[in-house]
């Protein structure tokens, strides 16, 4: 979550950029604000657990973010932190098995699935190639992120441009992906 947060702050203005091609031009600022305030959260109160450092993740996210990926990362965070329980240490298989939850969560909040052009892009991938390896996470991210270009948006302010969406990469799925570069970065 720090190795996340330093991140967001560094590529803040690369996720606005993108949101103002296609969204309202905030999702830097938005990722900046939750995740300073995540990394503020658990350096004042650590959690025990990796659990209840998720959770406590979600619960900044959805309280310090007014848009919509706020309450998407926040339920994202918060069910797999959830599915982790009070175990002290977790394999990357729990891992996956959590976030494949929190995934799945994202999905039915947003009523999104793959292919509409989210977040969801980047994050489905990475989940599935989790099985192999963290690094494979994050290149499957990445491709995720880069594949939303193409498409053309069907959930979230991109969707109201309709084909205009078209030729643009996704500010949450490019957000995604640098989540999971942090993951794999700090596991190192
Ligand atoms: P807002 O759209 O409210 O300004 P942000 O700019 O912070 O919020 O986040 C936009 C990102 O949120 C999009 O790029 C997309 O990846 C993600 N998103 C928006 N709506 C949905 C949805 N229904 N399902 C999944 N992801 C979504
Ligand atoms: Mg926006």
């Amino acid at each position: 979550m720090t190795a996340s947060a330093a991140s967001v702050d560094r590529e803040a203005d690369r996720l606005t950029e993108l949101d103002s091609a296609i969204g309202d031009a905030d999702h830097g600022s938005n990722m900046r604000r939750g995740f300073t305030a995540v990394a503020k959260a658990l350096e004042e109160e650590p959690p025990a657990t990796p659990g209840a450092v998720l959770m406590a993740a979600g619960r900044q996210l959805v309280s310090t973010v007014g848009g919509a990926s706020g309450p998407l990362y926040g339920t994202l965070l918060r069910r797999a932190g959830k599915a982790l329980g009070d175990a002290e240490r977790v394999t990357v298989d729990e891992l996956r098995a959590g976030l494949r939850a929190g995934v799945d969560a994202v999905g039915q909040l947003g009523g999104s699935a793959p292919g509409d052009k989210t977040m969801l892009d980047a994050l489905d991938p990475a989940v599935e190639a989790l099985a192999a390896s963290l690094d494979a996470a994050s290149a499957a991210a990445d491709e995720g992120a880069l594949a939303t270009v193409p498409m053309r948006a069907r959930k979230g302010r991109a969707s109201y441009l309709g084909e205009r969406s078209v030729g643009h990469q996704d500010p949450g799925a490019t957000s995604s992906a640098l989540l999971f570069a942090a993951l794999a970065e700090a596991a190192k």
